[in-house]
Order: C-alpha cells, then sequence, then structure tokens
C-alpha cells in the first residue's frame, strides 16, 4: 500500500450518496464540530481551518491588524498548531531579527477557538496546561504575542527591534507593543463568521465573549465554515484545514498525522501526486520504512478533485536527539512538472515525550502571575474549577455540525 493513503477526496454534496460497495469511511472531517475535541487530542491544530477563517475575517474588518506570516528562512514553527499571523508591525520587526537569528516560534496569533479548546483542556487537567485564560483574553489573540523556544538565543535581538519580554515566570513570551491589543476581535470575527453561514440563527456581534457565541462555537465545523472572509480572493493551492497529531513526539519514535486538505483550485490532484520536500532538501522526519526516499514522502494514493477535501496520512519518525529538538518540514504536492502548493509538518522532539501535551503549555507561568495576561494566563481564569468540571464532556461523541 502506498505510504501515503488517501482516505476520501470529497465535497460535501457527495457525502450522501456512498456506494454500499465501497469502504464506509467512517469520519467525514469537514463536518466535525468543534465540540468533538473537547476532550480528546492535546493539538489545537484541529482547528487550524476555522482558526485561519478567523484570522482572515479580522484581516478584513482592519486589515494591518493580522496579516500572514509564513514560516521560511530563520523562521520555523514547532508544532502544526502555530498560525501563520500576525501584525504587520510586529511581522515586520520580527523579519528583522530573523535576518541574523534562528526563530522557532511556538505559538503566535491564536484565534478564540484554540483558546476554548486549551482553556477547557486546561479544566480537566488535560495536556500538561498549567494556566489558561478564558477565550477571549489571552495575549496570544492579541495578534502581537509570540512564544519562542530558543528565547535565550534571540531575547537581545528581539528586545533591540521592540519586542519586550516581560511576563515574569515565562520566558518564552514576547509581546510587541507597538502593534495595538487586538484581544476581542477574533471573537467578533467568529461572531461574523457564524452568521454568514447561520442566517437563520444570529447571534450579536459584540466581540463579547459569552454563553450564546461559546455554543455557536462548539457547534462550528472544526475545518471551518463554508463561507470564509469574503473581503480577498483566496489564494489558490492547498490549504490545510485540519492535522490530527501530536504536537511533541519522544526520539527515536514513529508518528502518524492526519492531513486534511481541500483543493482550492480549479485543477484535480491525480492519485500520482507526490508529497516531496520543499528544495529537493532531505527531510529531517524521514521514515524510513513508509517513505520512498530521505526527499519524497510518496504518492497521494487517490485523486482529490478541484476543491474537494481529502485527507493525506502519513507517517514521519524522530530523530535521535537528548534534547527538544522542533523539527519542521515543508512538503510540495507535487505531478510532474506540475505543482499544486505546499503542505508544512511541524513537531517537536521531547527526549521525556510528552504526547499527551499541548505545544501550547510550554509556556506556563506562577500561579499568582494569572492576572499579567501572559500566554495562557491572563484571564484571571478560576483554574479551581477544573476539578468541578462535569464528565459529560468526556461521553460527548463525535458530532456533526
Ligand atoms: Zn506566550
Amino acid at each position: 500500500m502506498s505510504p501515503t493513503k488517501l482516505l476520501l477526496g470529497l465535497t460535501l454534496a457527495t457525502t450522501a450518496c456512498t456506494d454500499m460497495d465501497e469502504p464506509q469511511l467512517a469520519v467525514i472531517e469537514s463536518q466535525v464540530a468543534v465540540s468533538n475535541y473537547v476532550s480528546s487530542t492535546c493539538s489545537t491544530s484541529v482547528v487550524v481551518g476555522l482558526s485561519r477563517q478567523i484570522a482572515e475575517e479580522i484581516g478584513c474588518m482592519t486589515p494591518d491588524s493580522l496579516v500572514e506570516l509564513t514560516p521560511g528562512r530563520n523562521v520555523s514553527f514547532s508544532s502544526n498548531a502555530v498560525l501563520p499571523y500576525m501584525s504587520a508591525k510586529a511581522k515586520t520587526a520580527l523579519l528583522k531579527v530573523a535576518q541574523t537569528k534562528n526563530l522557532q516560534i511556538n505559538s503566535g496569533f491564536r484565534s478564540v477557538v484554540q483558546q476554548y479548546l486549551l482553556y477547557r483542556w486546561h479544566q480537566q487537567g488535560r495536556c500538561g496546561i498549567t494556566a489558561a485564560a478564558r477565550p477571549g483574553n489571552s495575549n496570544h489573540e492579541s495578534g502581537r504575542a509570540l512564544d519562542i523556544s530558543n528565547y535565550s538565543a534571540v531575547k537581545t535581538a528581539m528586545r533591540n527591534q521592540g519586542w519586550s519580554a516581560s511576563v515574569p515566570g515565562d520566558p518564552v513570551h514576547f509581546d510587541f507593543l507597538g502593534s495595538p491589543d487586538i484581544r476581542g476581535r477574533d471573537v467578533k470575527a467568529f461572531q461574523r463568521l457564524w452568521n454568514r453561514n447561520n442566517p437563520g440563527d444570529r447571534i450579536s456581534e459584540d466581540g463579547s465573549y459569552g454563553p450564546q457565541t461559546e455554543s455557536r462555537l462548539r457547534q462550528a465545523p472544526a475545518t471551518g465554515f463554508e463561507v470564509g472572509a469574503t473581503c480577498t480572493p483566496r489564494a489558490a493551492g492547498a490549504s490545510v484545514v485540519m492535522i490530527e497529531g501530536p504536537d511533541r513526539v519522544a526520539p527515536n519514535t514513529r508518528a502518524h498525522y492526519s492531513l486534511t486538505v481541500t483543493n482550492y483550485s480549479n485543477m484535480d490532484w491525480p492519485a500520482s501526486t507526490k508529497l516531496v520536500v520543499a528544495g529537493g532538501n532531505s527531510s529531517e522526519l524521514f521514515d524510513e520504512a513508509s517513505w520512498e526516499s530521505t526527499t519524497v514522502l510518496g504518492e497521494i494514493g487517490s485523486e482529490i478533485g478541484a476543491g474537494a477535501m481529502g485527507i493525506i496520512e502519513i507517517d514521519v519518525a524522530t530523530p535521535d536527539v537528548t534534547e527538544e529538538t522542533p523539527l519542521f518540514t515543508q512538503f510540495e504536492l507535487v505531478d510532474g512538472t506540475d505543482n499544486f502548493g505546499t503542505i508544512n509538518v511541524a513537531l517537536t522532539v521531547t527526549p521525556d515525550g510528552d504526547e499527551d501535551t499541548s505545544a501550547d503549555a510550554k509556556d506556563q507561568h506562577d500561579p499568582g502571575a494569572e492576572v499579567t495576561g501572559g500566554c495562557n494566563a491572563g484571564g484571571g481564569g478560576p483554574s479551581g474549577l477544573a476539578l468541578l468540571m462535569p464528565a459529560l464532556a468526556l461521553l460527548r461523541r463525535r458530532r456533526r455540525a
């Protein structure tokens, strides 16, 4: 069997007419609601599709408050949960640092949906999260906060470009105070997206996070709404809308990732399309057992038609390291001379394993630091509630939006 196995490439319209002779593929990821992840997984990469729509909608509401920051030279992401967005001024200052320093980003802009999951995981004592702000209150929803895993190597260069490292007990965290604090705008963006897609169930677009917003957020599709941000035309290519798999992996270990990808182009991607390491480089995630070579992962194995969404299953292997090591590989979807787009896969190799730990658990606070508004803390959330959370969340089954 091809190492890269495509389980399904379908549009929503085709889901109701499955041929009974075909294998029944139970999970149609495009319809999985956010609430499904309240008590499963520890990576907010399961909601990247919806989170990207929120980031794009913020960009529509207030240009420059959030622009794309793609990984590239000297800028890498240490997990699939890192969203590639930041305020325009903060991005300019960061890229100046990247001219001379290698930056390993653990967490940047975080959407209210990601914060909701982190908050709930924290309440249940899951994923190693020691403090979490209420949704709408985290500094990481501000568009100007960053966590950098190799912080000590870049601290001075960051300060020289206007980044402050002033949250006590949280050395990985930096803020760019030259950009406005836009917390709450992600809540408003979500409310606007919800109303656009649910005209019969409108909610207030007040940017305030309350029970009304939370109940819609739980019902929202993790991979994103049918209609996203509308102010700019969508870029053609591959868009990763969900990644299921660990943020952190032990050394010398194989890890599995399910990549849900939308084909935003007018060309079908044939089954022979291959995942190739960008630039013809070797990947540190090379898995000898399943990859074609160190530079080619393998074929996607089944067509993903224009406009359709498909799931690509991959295995990666981690190297033998003795320190925490973030690894990042960019793949290209290539068929002959056609290049259909890129897919990024990131993880951190941890000598202790920690597969059940969120990458966003990395930034920890002294308990008293909750009110300072750092990485996960900031809302003064009542952490004592953790023990009172009902078991209902644990009983919740996969549920369709
Ligand atoms: Zn932080």
